[in-house]
């Protein structure tokens, strides 16, 4: 598998991971984001799956 970064066009053989709030408007998980390691720009943004589960699970204790 080959990609290209969309905006320096060069080959990108892995992406670097980085933490990145998400922000909603009243709360704040834990993301990540995956940067190209040549011009760094944004590929792609995740919810941290684990923060995400945490997250599920006390929400549903509250309820
Ligand atoms: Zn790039």
């Amino acid at each position: 598998m080959s990609s290209k970064c969309p905006k320096c066009e060069k080959p990108v053989d892995h992406v670097n991971a980085r933490a990145m709030p998400i922000q909603a408007s009243t709360k704040q998980w834990r993301g990540v984001s995956y940067d190209c390691p040549h011009c760094h720009t944004i590929l792609s943004v995740a919810l941290d799956p684990a923060a995400f589960k945490e997250e599920f699970v006390q929400d549903a204790k509250r309820r």
